[in-house]
C-alpha cells in the first residue's frame, strides 16, 4: 500500500523549483507550464490537483484518459490535457476528440491521420514533434537528423497546428545534451514550445530553456503500476 500523498503540497514544491531555477536563469518563471503527469493513478488523484487549482494534465494512454477525464472536463471545463505516450494512426479520432494538445507526433502516416481528423471534427489540438534525441533504436521520434524535414512536413504540407517539440531523453544519459539539442531544434524551426524535463530532471530542463515540464511522480507519487514506455 502507498499512503496517499499530499498532492497539493506537492504541487506547490515542484512550482518553487521550477520558479527558482528559472529565476536562476534568468528567466520569467511564467514562461514555464508544469503538466502533471497523472497517468496509472486513479481520478481521485487528478481531482486532487484540479482542487488545488492545477488545469495542465498528461496522460500516455488514449483509453486510459478516455476513461478518466471526460468526466473531470465537465467539472473544470478550463483544463488542459496533454497526450505524452505514443499513439497508434488508428486512435487519432479519439486523440483529436480528447487531447488539447498532442506531444508525440513523430511520422508522417500518423500526422496525416491526425489532420484528417482535425478536417472532420472541426477542432484542432496544438502538435508537438516527438525527437528521439538518443537515436534509441526502441523509442518514438523523428531522428534529430530528420527534425527539421519533418517538422516543415506537418506545418507546410500536412498543415498541422505544429507549436513545438518534445524529447524523452535516454534513461541513463546525462539530460543536458539533450535538452540543449531540442531546444536548438525548436529555435531554428521557429517553434515557441520546448517541451522536457521529468520528476528526476526538470530544473535541469528548465534551465536549459523548457516552456513545458512533464512531471509525475514528484507530485502523485510513486505509479501503482510500471508505465508503458
Ligand atoms: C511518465 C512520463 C513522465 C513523468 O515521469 P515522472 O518521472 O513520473 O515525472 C513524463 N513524460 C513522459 C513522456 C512520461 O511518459
Amino acid at each position: 500500500m502507498t499512503s496517499l500523498p499530499d498532492i497539493a503540497a506537492n504541487l506547490a514544491a515542484v512550482q518553487d523549483s521550477i520558479a527558482a531555477a528559472a529565476r536562476e536563469a534568468g528567466r520569467d518563471p511564467a514562461e514555464v507550464t508544469l503538466v502533471a503527469v497523472a497517468k496509472t493513478h486513479g481520478a481521485d488523484r487528478a481531482e486532487a490537483a484540479l482542487a488545488a487549482g492545477h488545469r495542465v494534465f498528461g496522460e500516455n494512454r488514449v483509453q486510459e484518459a478516455q476513461g478518466k477525464w471526460p468526466a473531470l472536463r465537465n467539472q473544470y471545463p478550463d483544463l488542459e490535457l496533454h497526450l505524452i505516450g505514443p499513439l497508434q494512426s488508428n486512435k487519432a479520432a479519439e486523440a483529436v476528440t480528447l487531447f488539447d494538445v498532442i506531444e508525440t507526433v513523430d511520422r508522417p502516416k500518423l500526422a496525416a491521420a491526425l489532420a484528417k481528423e482535425m478536417k472532420r471534427q472541426g477542432r484542432r489540438p496544438a502538435c508537438l514533434i516527438q525527437v528521439n534525441t538518443g537515436e534509441e533504436s526502441q523509442k518514438a521520434g523523428v531522428p534529430p537528423a530528420e527534425a527539421d524535414a519533418f517538422i516543415a512536413h506537418c506545418r507546410d504540407e500536412v498543415q498541422l497546428p505544429v507549436t513545438g517539440v518534445m524529447c524523452i531523453p535516454p534513461f541513463d544519459d546525462e539530460p543536458s545534451p539533450h535538452f540543449a539539442l531540442l531546444r536548438e531544434i525548436a529555435r531554428r524551426n521557429g517553434l515557441p514550445v520546448v517541451s522536457m524535463g521529468m520528476s528526476g530532471d526538470y530544473a535541469v530542463a528548465v534551465q536549459l530553456g523548457a516552456t513545458h515540464v512533464r512531471v509525475g511522480t514528484a507530485i502523485f507519487g510513486e505509479r501503482p503500476y510500471p508505465p508503458k514506455s
